[in-house]
Parts: structure tokens; C-alpha cells; sequence
């Protein structure tokens, strides 16, 4: 399978300054040193507390961030310090869909205009072609051609939700970064949404890192799930892998808290202790060390464990298994 993204050492530090002269006087380590390659046509689920870094990662990756340090290759072309001017074409390819479709779209212009907005600023397309895109999306996403004069304001969320997935989708992407794109949605109307994006999958051979703190929509949507904890991965494996024997205690951990079809007993939830540390000064070693129910002693606090490939596609960072 062809290599749509490939993150080397990814990094992306927001400075943090303070006293009367606004000196800079450390860095909110966002994202911190993260790997990971996404295949043509899988969908990759980065899960982890708010705050850990997730969106960060996303964004970074799309280049809406810059990145502090490392690599970003898309489609074989090294994308990490590309000009703004230059990534239109890449732009082009790498589209977003938000989490709050109301306020990523806007209300002054139509649901028309807002589908052919990124044909017009990221392509050479005729006014045709946009049209006949713009019909054929609208239809794709469940809506149809009446709702096009209208003003997004005038839907629910999850049909809002539909018209943003229609602009990401536009102008043919190879991959889409969704950012919690059904979490402001019902419960009800979630599970639609998904099933669409998986649809819409198939038909455009989409990628996808879909970035969700919801670990029911995770297992809902994705082939393989990477679990982040204070701007590292300390967990990616196949989702059925991930669910079934997690083997990161802060994956176990998150587990534990879902509740599960078979009835399960309050002993075997693992309830963490402690808030998540700041990312300004993260623990050492370890950045889970100062909430890990499996701690094993001081080799936590000293050594920062590698993601390592533990089996076959299943990779932990976690002393436990060196
Ligand atoms: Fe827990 Fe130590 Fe493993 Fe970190 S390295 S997750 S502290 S057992
Ligand atoms: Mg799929």
C-alpha cells in the first residue's frame, strides 16, 4: 500500500513568556518528539485525554502549525518547512473537518458557496466543473440540491456536519484530519455521520486520522488506533489488537473507564490518580509515572521508554515489556 503521510520526530512547542519584559521563559511541549506513518486508504484514530496534545498533532501535520522540529512527508515530498505559498498544492490534498460545524462555516455565505469555496481558492477548475462537483458532493453527503441557496444556519448540526465534510471533500483530498467531528453532535445522529465518512471512504479513497477523546466512535471507525499521553504516542496498534489487550497501562486505564456491553464488575475499573501533569514541565522518564497503577520503580522516573514494536504491529512505550 502506497505511504500517504509518513511523521518523523514531530515536534511543536508553544513558547510560553512572562514578566514585565514578556521574556520567553519555557514551552508548552504540545507535541514531543512523534512518529508515525498512515498507508492510502486506512484510518488512523489518535486518542487521548483533552489537552495531550492531539489536535495539536493534526493541526501540525496539515502545516496550519508550524512544526518546532522533525520530519512531515506527504506523498513522498518532505512538506515540513514548504512555504505558504507553496502549499497550495498540498493544501489541496490535505483538508480538515472541525469539530463545531457552526462555527467553521460561515454564516454570510451560502451552502453553495461554502462547497466551492476551496475548488475556487485551491483549484483551476472551470465554473462547470465546480458546479457539477458541488451537485454531485451535495447529494453524496445526504442533502440535495434545494438546500444549496440556503445559509448553514438554517440546518442542525448533523446536517451542518454533512455540508463541512462536502467543502473538506471538494476539491479531492488524499487525506482528511477530522477533529472530533461528531463530538457536538447527538448521540443519535453520530453514528450517521460515521457511517457516511465511512462511506465517503470508499468512494473517494480517503485517509483519515480521525481525532477523537470518544473511544466508542474509535472503535466504531478506525483500522488502527494510536494512543497519545502529554504530546507522545505510548500506544499504536489494529483497533481489535488495542481493544481486546491493550498493553500500556494509560490505554488499559482508558479502557477500563468504557462501559462495555457485557456486564462488568466495578473492580476491574482502573480509576487514575491525580490530574494529567502540565505539559510545560512534563514528568521524567516516564510521562505517565506520576498516575501509573503498574508503576515498577525508578526505572519509570530515569529512563524514557521507546515505542517499541512489542508484536507485529503493536507498539508500547512502557518498561514493562523491555
Ligand atoms: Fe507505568 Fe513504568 Fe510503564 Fe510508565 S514505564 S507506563 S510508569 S510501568
Ligand atoms: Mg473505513
Amino acid at each position: 500500500n502506497e505511504t500517504v503521510l509518513e511523521v518523523t520526530d514531530l515536534k511543536k512547542y508553544f513558547p510560553v513568556t512572562g514578566g514585565i519584559l514578556n521574556r520567553h521563559v519555557s514551552d508548552v511541549k504540545a507535541v514531543d518528539g512523534v512518529n508515525f506513518g498512515l498507508e492510502s486508504g486506512e484510518t488512523l484514530g489518535l486518542v487521548g485525554e483533552s489537552g495531550c496534545g492531539k489536535s495539536t498533532l493534526g493541526k501540525t501535520v496539515l502545516r496550519l502549525h508550524d512544526p518546532t522540529d522533525g520530519r512531515i512527508e506527504f506523498l513522498g515530498t518532505d512538506i515540513t518547512s514548504t512555504s505558504r505559498s507553496e502549499l497550495r498544492d498540498v493544501r489541496r490534498n490535505l483538508q480538515i473537518v472541525f469539530q463545531d460545524p457552526a462555527s467553521s462555516l460561515n454564516p454570510r455565505m451560502t451552502v453553495a458557496e461554502l462547497i466551492q469555496e476551496p475548488m475556487r481558492s485551491l483549484t483551476d477548475w472551470s465554473t462547470d466543473k465546480r458546479e457539477s462537483r458541488t451537485l454531485e458532493l451535495i447529494e453524496e453527503v445526504g442533502l440535495n440540491e434545494s438546500h444549496l441557496r440556503r445559509s448553514p444556519h438554517e440546518f442542525s448540526g448533523g446536517q451542518q456536519q454533512r455540508i463541512a465534510i462536502a467543502r473538506a471533500l471538494s476539491v479531492n483530498p488524499r487525506l482528511v484530519v477530522a477533529d472530533e467531528p461528531t463530538s457536538a453532535l447527538d448521540v443519535s445522529v453520530q453514528a450517521k455521520i460515521l457511517n457516511l465518512m465511512d462511506d465517503l471512504q470508499d468512494t473517494y479513497d480517503l485517509t483519515y486520522l480521525f481525532i477523537s477523546h470518544d473511544l466508542s466512535v474509535i472503535k466504531h471507525i478506525c483500522d488502527r488506533v494510536a494512543v497519545m499521553y502529554l504530546g507522545e504516542l505510548v500506544e499504536v496498534a489494529p483497533t481489535d489488537r488495542l481493544f481486546d489487550d491493550p498493553k500500556h497501562p494509560y490505554t488499559q486505564s482508558l479502557l477500563s473507564a468504557v462501559p462495555r456491553a457485557s456486564a462488568q464488575s466495578s473492580d476491574d475499573r482502573i480509576v487514575l490518580e491525580g490530574d494529567v501533569p502540565s505539559p510545560e514541565s512534563p514528568p521524567s522518564g516516564c510521562r505517565f509515572h506520576t498516575r501509573c497503577p503498574k508503576y515498577i520503580g525508578e526505572v519509570c522516573e530515569d529512563e524514557t521508554p521507546e515505542l517499541d514494536e512489542i508484536e507485529s504491529n503493536h507498539w508500547c512505550a512502557c518498561h514493562l515489556h523491555d
